[in-house]
């Protein structure tokens, strides 16, 4: 099942209209990206009291979406402000995968908070803190919550609305020179900000769960993308494809159905997909990891540990599970001739993999030394810039049907 995704989408409040009124439930909590706003509490006299003013930065309302008591005060915008929201649901599941400890302490945190709230009239003339207004700014700004809220909003609608594609870069077979496969690399070209990096919105997809349907879309994506490769190439059948995954897609109950399911439904053979994972599935979800791997792995498909030095598994952990290919992570070749340790390690893991079968591929080459170094120390495929780097669907095209003239000449 996919998890819920339920952020919503930025909403505009007008000057003196209410955010939040006292009393009542709620299943929101705010960031404000714009405009002041107000807190204001309605005292049992009757009376309404100003407690101070939150700006650009600030969460509001956060706490009656942690533990569902009514809301302790009113927030009411001074000028036209933009929010970014955050349902009880999303906030929850992010809680739910927190430490435990980390959950009990926000709870007493909270109830405390509570409690000084009620007592606010004693407390309010108390100097020497800094105000919440500063702290939650500051706060906010540094964690670049309201950054990752607005790109996990954003990523949503791109998935939605096609935003997303596909970049495939080859993997060389170090011996014969010939291309084994591809690795299908995410892109997201924004209608705004242009091209934004995998590296800053994976995370973010993983921590909100998008992650799940942004994987589905790339495993099916890159299976018809192989076929219309191996249609227009004459490359038929000989093409593997890798598939990165993330640990939130293991965690689905549905994930190896889906998998099945979209090779039938594309026609791709199971043993030309590679899964791509990196050792903190391994780490994190032993159990699950290895059942769902075996049956991946049963079914044809192969396996690859992506990133592979940059963990903490050692080569015997990993023996017990279904691994067919070890991807030793680019920071070792990058090195490789200026850190002695990196090549001794290159070494130990290509000794170490070749031992329990594994197939090794050298990421992030770039120049022909490193091609060489590896070729000699044994290494079976690479991928890096000095082959090519990620390209478009027709790049591919191109290249495959210029690459055995490129090869001999
Ligand atoms: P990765 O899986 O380790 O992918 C390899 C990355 O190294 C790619 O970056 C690729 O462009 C880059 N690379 C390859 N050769 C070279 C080289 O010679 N030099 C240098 N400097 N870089 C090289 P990219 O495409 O920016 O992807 C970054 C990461 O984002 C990926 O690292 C992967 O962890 C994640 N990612 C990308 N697409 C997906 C996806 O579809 N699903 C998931 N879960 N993660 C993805
Ligand atoms: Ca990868
Ligand atoms: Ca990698």
């Amino acid at each position: 099942m996919l998890p819920d995704v339920l952020l919503k989408k930025p909403r505009t409040y007008n000057e003196g209209e209410y955010i939040i009124r006292q009393g009542d439930s709620g299943d929101t909590a705010y960031i404000l990206e714009k405009g002041q706003v107000e807190i204001l509490i309605k005292k049992e006299d009757g009376k309404t009291k100003s407690i101070g003013t939150r700006g650009p930065g600030s969460i509001i309302g956060e706490m009656a979406i942690i533990d569902n008591e009514p809301r302790t005060a009113s927030i009411r915008a001074m000028e036209n402000c933009n929010v970014l929201e955050i349902s009880r649901q999303d906030f929850h599941r992010r809680l739910d995968n927190a430490d435990p400890i980390l959950q009990t302490i926000m709870q007493v945190i909270l109830t405390r908070y509570r409690d000084t709230l009620a007592r606010i009239d004693e407390i309010s003339d108390k100097k020497g803190f800094p105000s919440p207004e500063e702290v939650e700014r500051e706060f906010a700004l540094e964690q670049d919550a309201v950054e990752s809220l607005k790109i996990a909003n954003e990523f949503k609608e791109a998935l939605d609305h096609g935003e997303l594609a596909l970049f495939y870069q080859p993997i060389i077979d170090m011996k014969s020179n010939d291309i084994t496969g591809f690795e299908a690399l995410m892109r997201w070209n924004h209608p705004e900000r242009g091209f934004i990096p995998p590296d800053v919105f994976i995370p973010i997809a993983e921590e909100t769960g998008l992650i799940v349907k942004a994987s589905l879309w790339a495993l099916n994506e890159a299976c018809k993308g192989l076929k219309r490769i191996e249609h227009k190439t004459g490359w038929k059948d000989c093409l593997t494809m890798s598939v990165n995954f993330s640990s939130t897609d293991f965690a689905t109950e549905d994930f190896v159905e889906n998998v099945y399911n979209t090779l039938s439904k594309t026609d791709v053979a199971a043993n030309q997909l590679i899964l791509e994972i990196t050792e903190r599935i391994l780490m994190q979800q032993p159990e699950t990891a290895r059942e769902t791997l075996e049956m991946c792995q049963k079914a044809g498909m192969h396996i690859a540990i992506d990133d592979f030095g940059t963990g903490y598994s050692s080569l015997s952990y990993l023996h017990s599970f279904p691994i067919d290919i070890l991807k030793i992570d680019r920071s070792f070749v990058v090195d490789m001739f200026k850190n002695e340790k990196n090549i001794e390690l290159i070494r130990s893991i290509i000794g170490l993999g070749k031992n329990l079968k594994m197939n090794i591929v050298a990421e992030g080459v770039e120049n022909k030394e490193e091609v060489d170094t590896l070729k000699f120390l044994g290494c079976d495929r690479a991928q890096g810039y000095y082959f090519a780097k990620p390209m478009a669907e027709d790049e591919v095209i191109k290249l495959l049907k210029s690459w055995d003239n490129l090869k001999t000449a």
